[in-house]
């Protein structure tokens, strides 16, 4: 068994088909709709067996990706939580800035308003004292120059103070957003450790295939039709079991097993079956008194395409066969099981 490259080609089966567990489902018709639930169920486990090993490398790959996400996202959040502290201090230090040059406009027009009334009352003094008047005159001037300077000084201090908070809302947000981003990106990381920690195994998902697989026989064989069944590689089979036999053929196929087969086949056919299988009738004698082994009419898993009569290179299996040996070491991963009467038929049940 080559592991690596059947690695791959399940990654690139995955990759495909990921997050449909209905691989082979065909457009619905009246006749599919007819297929019972449990057949359905037994495809989508084997669809998830043989997918398990490339869902788990694709959870691992998401896992790895988100945690390296979280990590930056981390750090982006503590750097953002930085530069809102540092705006809330640069906010607060232009506030009480603002706050102090407010004050100092505020002493201004008290000096102007008390330069004003001086001049008034020296404007009033008998005998008039132009000296004084002037004096007082270019005090109300100087007084008004530095009142006009503080209110300029109050416009930049009001615009600074606007931008100070403008800054530390936008700095306040981007804390707000990196905080929800880490959060989201922890959850997704959690859900993926839960979805790997509670995924499935590919021998689980087998194995509870195989528990249902005579329930398969038996709920599918009164309603089926030929409309349920699809051509893989040229082997006519059951639409629910199509996904695991093209992955046996692909999957044998790169370990140098050639495989083909005879797979469904009317309840006509199998009549003529037994009569030049040689068997001493066709309705009621056991399939092991004809000459080559052949179920009798109606208990065929080949009816209802759960069956397929393997071969390889052209020839049918034998016990000695090459391709035998891979069935044997294989065939159960895809849901397949062999007659021990019948080296070359491989079933869902091993009926
Ligand atoms: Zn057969």
């Amino acid at each position: 068994m080559k592991k690596r490259n059947r690695g791959i080609r399940l990654i690139a089966a995955a990759a495909l088909t990921l997050g449909s567990l209905a691989p082979v489902a065909a457009a619905p018709g009246a006749a599919q709709a007819a297929v019972p639930g449990v057949a359905k169920n037994y495809a989508s486990l084997m669809y998830r067996s043989l997918t398990a090993d490339a869902t788990m490398a694709n959870l691992r790959a998401t896992l790895v990706k988100q945690q390296a996400d979280l990590k930056k996202r981390s750090a982006d959040a503590t750097k953002a939580q930085k530069a809102s502290v540092g705006a809330q201090k640069k906010l607060a230090t232009v506030a009480a800035g603002h706050a102090a040059v407010f004050e100092k406009l505020k002493s201004a027009e008290r000096a102007l308003t008390d330069a004003k009334n001086a001049l008034a009352r020296q404007s009033k003094q008998k005998p008039r004292n132009n000296a004084a008047i002037a004096r007082a005159k270019r005090a109300v001037t100087a007084a008004t120059t530095v009142r006009d300077a503080r209110r300029t000084r109050l416009h930049q201090a009001a615009a600074e103070l606007r931008s100070a908070k403008k800054i530390a809302g936008v700095t306040t947000s981007a804390v707000v957003n990196s905080l929800a981003s880490v959060g989201q990106t922890s959850a997704a990381v959690e859900q993926t450790q839960n979805r790997i920690a509670t995924a499935g195994t590919a021998a689980g998902y087998a194995a509870q295939a195989a528990t249902i697989s005579r329930s398969v026989v038996d709920e599918v064989r009164p309603v089926f039709t030929v409309a349920d069944t699809t051509s893989v590689y040229g082997t006519t089979v059951h639409k629910n079991i199509a996904y695991a036999f093209k992955r046996l053929i692909d999957d044998a196929k790169a370990d140098g097993i050639a495989l083909s087969g005879g797979g469904f086949r009317t309840k006509e056919r199998q009549i003529e079956l037994r009569t030049i299988n040689g068997c001493p009738d066709v309705w009621t004698a056991p399939a092991s008194s004809c000459r080559v082994p052949t179920a009798i009419p109606g208990r065929s898993l080949h009816e209802i395409g759960l069956a397929v009569d393997v071969t390889s290179g052209g020839r049918t299996l034998t016990r000695k066969s090459k391709a035998f040996e891979w069935m044997t070491a294989h065939a159960a991963e895809y849901g397949f099981v062999n007659l021990p009467s019948e080296a070359w038929h491989w079933s869902i049940t091993g009926g």
